[in-house]
């Protein structure tokens, strides 16, 4: 049988558990060979009847979800792929709604796999956008808090909190696309120095030429970038200086969220903007032309190992790495 190009051809291949079980250990060990999670010894013999592997280093038994996203679920490998499969190609995203329906699992463990999966997509790459010479985008963009287009009952629950005065149920999230480049983006505090500042020092490199619109964090950046302001009033004869592709990732990140995931707590805002990113930065290969599905599909498998998220971890009973950086925990944001 080919190999999936389509949701519906991916359904119907996945849903044999070997072919999954198969497909799923050539993207975890792309070159066949099969190291143990534990010890990453070589050595290891596969029973294949209860598929899983009895490693001579640590003498311990391993199966394919050991150290990866899928350990300790109940789940079929079938479901997580579908699921998985969902959420990178679907534009706008995927609700755990969707996931409920399509799977027949319940709406929870829907919400739990997909964070799971968000967590895979995370960038783990420690390369710097820009360099000298090349151009960086930076521009933040306020996410949530817009109040008109909430139910009214809701509206005033929160109003009643106090939860729409100041502009406290707005989040910031700070974007850098390098043009013709990846994205990375990042959910920061507030729009202080002392969080611009050190962002822009951890994603891009000195000596890039940095496009941003006219607000002051970025005047007090020192020498070690170039700097070039939008002036929204005029226009540049050479048209280079904007911010229109970060803008871009911007509406698809809102279109996201204001159409398939109705609220998002700010304590998550971050996995979804990891999720928008990854299907951002795996639109076009190399050469520009169009990433498919498949292939997409197959880059986010690829990433499946190391990640585990414990169902404490996502609710906030444990410290998630990058929770601090999304405010306080139980308030939805209205989108
Ligand atoms: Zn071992």
């Amino acid at each position: 049988m080919k190999e999936p190009k389509t949701l519906q051809e991916a359904i119907v291949y996945f849903s044999d558990p070997d072919r999954a079980f198969e497909f799923a250990c050539k993207l975890r060990w792309p070159d066949g060979k099969v190291f143990c999670p534990r010890c990453g010894s070589e050595k290891s013999y596969f029973i294949k009847t209860r598929k899983l592997w009895l490693c001579r280093g640590c003498d311990k038994q391993f199966t394919l979800k050991v150290n990866s996203i899928f350990e300790d679920s109940p789940l079929g490998l079938d479901k997580w792929m579908i699921a998985f499969w969902m959420l990178v190609n679907c534009k706008n995203g995927v609700s755990s709604m969707e996931i409920h329906r399509t799977l027949g699992i319940t709406q929870k463990s829907a919400w739990f796999m997909l964070q799971r999966l968000r967590l895979a997509l995370q960038e783990k790459s420690f390369v710097k956008l820009g360099g000298p010479g090349s151009e960086v985008e930076v521009d933040e963009t306020y996410i949530g808090g817009k109040a008109r287009n909430m139910h009214r009952s809701k509206r005033e629950r929160l109003s009643r909190d106090g939860g729409l005065q100041g502009g406290h149920d707005k989040a910031v999230v700070m974007g850098m696309l390098e043009r013709e480049g990846q994205v990375r983006a990042r959910v920061i505090p507030n729009r202080k120095d002392q969080h611009i500042r050190p962002t822009i020092k951890e994603f891009i490199d000195p000596g890039t030429i940095l496009m941003t619109d006219e607000f002051d964090a970025y005047n007090r950046l020192g020498g070690e970038y170039v700097h070039k302001m939008v002036n929204h009033l005029e226009r540049y004869v050479d048209g280079t200086i904007h911010t229109n592709g970060i803008e871009n990732f911007w509406s698809l990140l809102k279109r996201g969220l204001g159409g398939t995931y109705i609220s998002v707590e700010p304590f998550h805002l971050f996995r979804y903007v990891d999720e928008q990113a990854f299907r951002f930065n795996t639109r076009k290969d190399e050469d520009g032309t169009k990433i498919s599905d498949s292939a997409r599909f197959a880059e986010a498998m690829s990433r499946i190992d190391g990640h585990r998220l414990t169902y404490s971890q996502l609710t906030g009973k444990d410290q998630s790495p990058r929770h601090e950086a999304t405010g306080t925990g139980n308030t939805e944001i209205p989108f």
